[in-house]
Formats: structure tokens, sequence, C-alpha cells
């Protein structure tokens, strides 16, 4: 199928854009990589009357650690990311989580603000967000506000960004000598969505674990943590993190919600030896 005709302009600055997206009251959309977005417009899930293209907006597509902080442009490929000896070095879970999603290609043109701003409850980037305790930066007509990835995701395909707002950068904790991380999905062939995922991150405490968060994906309308088996595997046991998974997954078209819940705690097992050190 062909999208519906629509207008395009090219944004020249953050600011050009939010302008357009005000001028244009709900009926423009903002095209990064494109490779959600298209798709969308060629099954006709959407028609909007413009669309803006972020590509040319300069600084957009920066990535930086200081003071401690990861700082990702919203701008920046997957590609960037997967290659990129910073990310290996200070944010060790997204270089994981990486070449899981999609394929090639995909990941040649897709970026990360637009995985988070589209928030499809199976991609891996917001999931590990969320593990890492970050935030979005977000531009909109009354300024520039962070919000943390937590209360960023709302439900399914929605996030708090406004209809006139651009996601403009992510920010996180730079990995320490303390930092965990662990990563896994389960997918029907490489590259596909997940039927289920879990990204992870822990600080190493002694022979143990802290401050763990474990965050899956494919299991809800959004990245979902499971706060009772966190507190169980800080406490240092795998099998009760494994009962005490506090995941109540619906069915969807990749699988029933026990398969998922099944799935879950297998994931937990192999995530559970990253945190550890011995996989
Ligand atoms: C075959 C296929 C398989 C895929 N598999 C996976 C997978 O396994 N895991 C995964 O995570 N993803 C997968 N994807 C999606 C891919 O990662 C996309 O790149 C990503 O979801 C969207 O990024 P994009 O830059 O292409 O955004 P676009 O498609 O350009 O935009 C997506 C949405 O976000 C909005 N948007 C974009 N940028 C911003 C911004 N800065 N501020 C506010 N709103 C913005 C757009 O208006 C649009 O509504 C797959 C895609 C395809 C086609």
């Amino acid at each position: 199928m062909k999208p519906a005709a629509f207008a395009y302009a090219r944004a020249r600055s953050l600011d050009h854009a939010i302008m357009l997206l005000g001028e244009h009251q709900g009926e423009a959309k903002l095209l990064a990589g494109g490779q959600s977005l298209i798709a969308t417009l060629n099954m006709r899930l959407s028609s909007p009357s413009l669309l803006i293209d972020i590509n040319g907006i300069a600084g957009l597509d920066s990535l930086s650690v200081k003071n401690d902080m990861v700082e990702i442009g919203a701008l920046t490929r997957h590609v960037t990311l997967e290659r990129s000896s910073d990310i290996a070095r200070h944010a060790p879970l997204i270089a994981r989580a990486m070449p899981q999603i999609a394929h090639p290609a995909i990941r040649n043109r897709g970026t990360i603000g637009g995985s988070l701003a589209y928030a499809d409850p199976a991609a891996e980037l917001p999931a590990c967000l969320v593990a890492l305790d970050g935030a979005v930066d977000i531009s909109g007509p009354q300024g520039k506000r962070s919000v943390k990835a937590e209360d960023f995701f709302k439900g399914l395909f929605e996030t708090s960004l406004g209809p006139h707002d651009v996601l403009s950068a992510v920010r996180f904790p730079a990995a320490s000598a303390r930092t965990r991380v662990g990563f896994a999905e389960l997918a029907r062939r490489h590259g596909d969505y997940a039927i289920v995922g879990l990204a992870a991150a822990a600080k190493a405490s002694g022979e143990g674990l802290s401050d763990v968060r474990l965050v899956y994906f494919g299991v809800g309308e959004m990245p979902i943590r499971a706060r009772k088996a966190e507190a169980v595997l800080a406490a240092g046991s795998v099998d009760d993190a494994v009962s005490a998974l506090d995941l109540d997954p619906p069915d969807d078209i990749q699988a029933t919600g026990a398969v998922k819940k099944h799935l879950a705690g297998v994931l937990l097992r192999r995530v559970a030896t990253q945190l550890m050190g011995t996989a």
C-alpha cells in the first residue's frame, strides 16, 4: 500500500521543529530514522498532513561522557551506538542490547530518540533506559524539561511527549567499576521483536548485588520492573527470585501470557549469571 499524500518540511533547529509542530496542531509527525514511521504510513495506520524531518538539526546526534553521565543525542543511530567504544566502556547494557535490535539495514537508519518516542512495548532501548535509571530531555513550546525514564513510558505506544514536543537527548549514569549488567531476550528469529526480553543492572556489593533493576519488555504495555524479584535477587537466591517474579503478561500474537511468564523465568536465570559475573 502507498501512504496518503503528505507535505514535507526540513527542520533547521529544534525551535523550528517545535514551531512547525505547533502550526500544524497534531497533524504533523517528526521523521527521524523513518524505520517505524514509514511503515505505519504505508499501512495507513497514520496519515499526517506534514512530515517534519529532523535529520538536518545540528548537534542532535552527539554522544558524550561527562561527569560520570552518558548523554546521547536523540538522532544518534543504532549503528553508531553499536560501534562506539564509549558505549562499550561506559554503557555496557546498551552495547549488549544493540545487536538484538532488528537487522543491520534498520540499525543504519533507526535512532535512539525514535525508538524511545515510538515506545513499542517489545523494544529493547526503552527497557534499557529504565534499567539504567536514565532520563530523557524533552524540548517543547514551554522550554526544556527532563523526565525520568520510569515516568516517560505511559502505556502502549504512549509516552509523556506532548503533541508539540521533541525528544532531544537521553542521559544515564556511566558504568562504574561496581556496575553489573545483564541482557537476554527470546525471539523467533534473530532481529525479530522479542517475545520476552530482560534488561538488568545492579551494583556489586561484597559477594552479592545491590540496587538490582530487572526490567522486562514484551510482557505488557511498556517496560515493566519486576520489583519483588529484584529484592529477592539482591538477597542472593536466583530460584527464589524466579518464584517471586511479579509479572502478569497478557496473551499477544507471539505467545500466551503463561508461556511469556515461563520464559521470563528462563531469562531471569540467564541474566542473573551475567549480573553475578558467572556467565
Ligand atoms: C523489520 C523491522 C524490525 C524491527 N525490529 C526491532 C526490534 O527488534 N527492536 C526494536 O527496538 N526496534 C525494532 N524496529 C524499529 C527500529 O528500531 C526503529 O528504528 C525505531 O523504533 C524507530 O526509530 P526511528 O528513528 O526509525 O524513528 P521514526 O520511524 O522516524 O519515528 C518513530 C516515531 O517516533 C517519533 N519520533 C522520532 N524521533 C522523535 C524525536 N526525537 N522526538 C519525538 N518524537 C520522535 C516519530 O514522529 C514517529 O512517531 C524494527 C523495525 C523494522 C522495520
